[in-house]
């Protein structure tokens, strides 16, 4: 085969290319169509088109001498000195493993549902540029997370699709012999095996298990096909399988790992198994046992609700645990059930909580952001001898967020490796208003056009005429102001907010001289009804006459849909109950691409908010305000903060027709917020502060 196609097909095995534009155009000028019915796949991409259409497109559109370039990219990304091999050490093998239920790194891999899964993603795809000695560890999902269809009626349906994995850039785990390796674990009367899949995050391993396997029975091949999905039983044997298993495969793969990360607690089984291994090998008791793996635990917990904590019930505990807990472990199982016991046998409520058998062993506890590690601190008030909750601030992986505009400017005037340079922010004040403001009208361009497109499909989907699809060329204005809305329908984060006073909005909206426009995106949890009518009242305002093709809403919230809107918005709008959302990391992703946030206090921005950055929603405080009157305060905030500030400096232009305010704002933003809210400063936090601390 032809040497430009080989390296083609190495570039896509590595989702590498994910977070490198210039593999992405490339992929798509190759035929934008093919690129399309790929789902953003170059490995299925690759596969099936013909290769002689392929070796005749790459010479008729001269594209050779980019692959070349392309792939010693590539290569010399896998090889170069990092930041850890600088600060630390080199090495080439792990130390550092990572667990998370969730996996957010492209489109393409359906492993993931929301802001979990994107920053265990980008907590990968960081690790690997600055070469920290780091796997990742999860599941495989068959399905994975649903696809969502908004339907005629407005409701949100679920299709579940499956993830053709031979045809994904992940393959099959085999050793030496070319074996798959497999790696067990016992479930009540039955050993259930995994099978391992290899997703290579640049440098980074992440080592994804399932059972869809001819040794397990038909029911135990199921146990891992959907995330989320099934029952609190279901949910069991998924968690046995990743903090156990996870352990397991370790083992089998020989990796003398020093830091075990726990991210969130689905994966807190894993304690029992390093404890485990630990008796075993040094002949102690549990609790000498338990006492020595505490300190190379660390969990980060994400949620600041009791409510939202992962618990099982006792009996199902006793069930999957009480073989464990009696030949394992040499203990009973209502002793082992005290380490996930909030109420420590103290009464008969028992709930097997997995975050505090994550707090229990681990030495290293940390919140998502400043507020959180407060609110984490005295939601589990922790023994004053131990190590107390920290915080470690989220980011987010700023390289897969921007758009090719933005990443263009800043190769323009920093350097090609701007993702490696924390410095250039600081000097992001340098590029001329006129250019910003062409960045800024680019990326909104693209993001209409995108809008257009979508709408239009799903308008033939739903069976529309051809007066209906002629409107789509009026969806959107793209010299608008343009505010977005994109996350889970969570109630907690009110999604519906804006709409209180339906009157004051329309006249937002309607005015000529100065209007506003609305995209909403996000998904709820299929058995979230809440999340459900939240998501159907927003669509039948965007079938109201008067704010039809201005408040929009688009299908199937993923990372392709984020990255359009974190490119294009304006403004990013986040509204959640205080001091409900832990962090919140899609208002990060627009800081580069010049868009600007306008938020609640919560998460991130109660700590990186200042005037000068953005804009903030009064929240009230006082807790005997009754939720229904804080919702309505809160909204009147919002809709002040928009027509008294935010419209009147968008539309406040120079002779030029530029707005040289608003663009002072999106240079402060960036400047002061767009290193900090980075997973590149974030995991460099994590290895100073917890796995190179660990003993
Ligand atoms: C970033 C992201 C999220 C997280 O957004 P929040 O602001 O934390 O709610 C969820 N889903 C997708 C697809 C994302 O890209």
């Amino acid at each position: 085969m032809n040497n430009l196609i080989l390296m083609l097909k190495e570039v896509a095995s590595n989702i590498h290319w994910s977070w490198n534009k210039d593999a992405v155009e490339l992929f798509n000028e190759i035929n934008p169509d093919f690129w399309n019915w790929s789902g953003h796949n170059p490995v299925k991409l690759f596969n099936e088109i013909n290769q002689n259409y392929l070796e005749f497109i790459i010479e008729k559109k001269n594209l050779g001498s980019r692959v070349l370039s392309l792939y010693a990219e590539y290569k010399n990304y896998l090889k170069k000195d990092t930041y850890f091999d600088k600060k630390y050490f080199k090495t080439e093998s792990p130390i550092i493993a990572y667990f998370s239920a969730e996996y957010g790194l492209t489109e393409c891999l359906k492993t993931y549902s929301g802001g979990l899964g994107v920053l265990s993603g980008d907590h990968m795809k960081s690790s690997s540029d600055l070469g920290l000695p780091l796997i990742g560890i999860g599941l495989a999902y068959q399905y994975g997370y649903f696809t969502q269809v908004i339907n005629r009626e407005g409701w949100q349906t679920e299709n579940y699709e499956l993830n053709e994995f031979n045809h994904l850039p992940i393959s099959l785990l085999r050793d030496e012999n070319y074996i798959p390796v497999k790696v067990s674990v016992n479930l009540p009367g039955r050993t259930v095996w995994l099978q391992v899949w290899t997703v290579k995050v640049g440098r980074v391993n992440l080592y994804l298990m399932d059972t869809f396997i001819a040794e397990n029975s038909v029911d135990d091949r199921r146990i891992t096909d959907i995330l989320y999905g099934g029952d609190e039983e279901k949910r069991m044997m998924q968690e046995i399988i990743l903090g156990i298993g996870g352990i397991r495969l370790i083992e089998k793969l020989g990796l003398d790992i020093k830091a075990f990360h726990l991210n969130e607690g689905h994966s807190a089984f894993l304690c029992f198994e390093r404890i485990k291994n630990y008796m075993k090998k040094f002949n102690v008791p549990y609790s000498e046992a338990k006492k020595k793996c505490y300190y190379s635990n660390i969990f980060t917990t994400h949620t600041p609700v009791p409510a939202g904590i992962d618990i099982f019930t006792k009996d199902l505990f006793v069930k999957y645990f009480r073989s464990y807990a009696e030949k394992e472990l040499g203990m009973s199982v209502d002793e082992l059930f005290y380490e996930g016991d909030l109420n420590k046998g103290d009464n008969n409520n028992h709930k097997f909580n997995m975050a505090y058998l994550a707090i229990n062993n681990s030495n290293f506890i940390n919140g998502v952001s400043k507020l959180h590690g407060e609110v984490s601190r005295k939601m589990w008030e922790l023994p004053k001898s131990r190590t107390q909750i920290d915080h470690i601030t989220n980011g987010v992986h700023t390289a897969s967020y921007v758009s090719s505009y933005t990443s263009n400017l800043l190769r323009k005037y920093f350097t090609d490796n701007w993702l490696y340079e924390e410095d250039i922010w600081k000097r992001f004040p340098e590029i001329t208003d006129d250019e910003i403001w062409t960045l800024r009208l680019l990326n909104k361009f693209k993001l209409v056009n995108f809008c257009r497109e979508r709408i239009k499909e799903k308008w033939i989907f739903l069976g529309a005429d051809k007066v209906k699809l002629n409107e789509a060329d009026s969806i959107l204005n793209p010299e608008t102001l343009t505010i977005g809305f994109a996350r889970r329908f969570a109630t907690y984060k009110r999604g519906t907010l804006i709409f209180r006073d339906i009157d004051r909005l329309k006249k937002i909206v309607k005015n000529n001289s100065m209007p506003v426009q609305f995209i909403f995106s996000g998904k709820a949890h299929p058995k979230d009804e809440g999340g459900k009518n939240l998501i159907s009242e927003i669509i039948s305002y965007t079938r109201d006459n008067d704010l039809k093709n201005k408040v929009v809403f688009l299908d199937n919230y993923d990372i392709n849909v984020a990255r359009h809107l974190v490119e294009g918005c304006d403004i990013w709008l986040n509204n959640p109950r205080r001091p409900q959302e832990a962090s919140g990391t899609s208002g990060m992703k627009v800081i580069a691409n010049g868009g600007l946030n306008l938020s609640i206090l919560d998460g991130w921005w109660d700590e990186a908010y200042n005037p000068e950055n953005g804009w903030k929603i009064e929240s009230v405080m006082d807790d005997s305000v009754s939720q229904e009157n804080k919702d309505k305060l809160e909204a009147m905030s919002l809709y002040d903060t928009l027509e008294n500030e935010i419209i009147p400096l968008y539309y406040l232009r120079n002779s030029k027709g530029v707005p040289e305010e608003w663009i002072k704002k999106i240079k402060s933003s960036v400047k002061n917020l767009a290193g900090f809210f980075s997973t590149q400063r974030m995991v460099k936090d994590y290895c100073d502060k917890f796995y190179m601390k660990v003993k």
